[in-house]
């Protein structure tokens, strides 16, 4: 079994629609996340003879740098007049929740592997941990043949 592990850590803003509580308003994090992508063996890149670069799942993170993320629902940053569209993300769901901000990261991650190793029948486990504040971490995890 072999296991990749990448770290990286993002500024970004958000605010909780429908929260009763100061969440309800902007406010930033600086997240860190970090990935644990298992296979019994990775695929290599030829001449390389490396697996996943890890600057492709740390890009993730990058991405999400001095960003708004929102839900799709959020119309307010949605405005083009009033917001960049380049520095707002939307995630999935109904909230733009650090278990969303984990969905959202896993389905970049899914992207990342079939873009690199399309159609080769492997079985990762992916795994991303998202740290909202010093006391806060969600893990969401996902199994997926590509
Ligand atoms: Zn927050």
């Amino acid at each position: 079994m072999e296991t990749i592990k990448a770290h990286g850590k993002f500024h970004a803003a958000h605010r909780q629609l429908d929260y009763d509580g100061k969440c309800a308003y902007v406010h930033g994090h600086t997240w860190r996340g970090t990935f644990v992508v298992r296979a019994e063996r990775f695929p290599r890149l030829e001449k390389l003879d490396m697996s996943l670069d890890f600057g492709a799942l740390k890009g993730i993170f990058k991405f999400l740098d001095h960003k708004m993320l929102i839900a799709a629902r959020d119309a307010t940053f949605l405005n083009a007049d009033l917001f960049e569209p380049e520095g707002v993300v939307v995630m999935p769901g109904e909230n733009p929740s650090v278990e969303n901000v984990a969905a959202y990261c896993l389905d970049r991650a899914v992207e990342v592997l079939e873009g690199l190793f399309p159609g080769r029948g492997i079985e990762y486990h992916i795994e991303v941990v998202i740290q909202e504040t010093d006391n806060n971490f969600f893990l969401a995890e996902r199994r997926v043949e590509i």
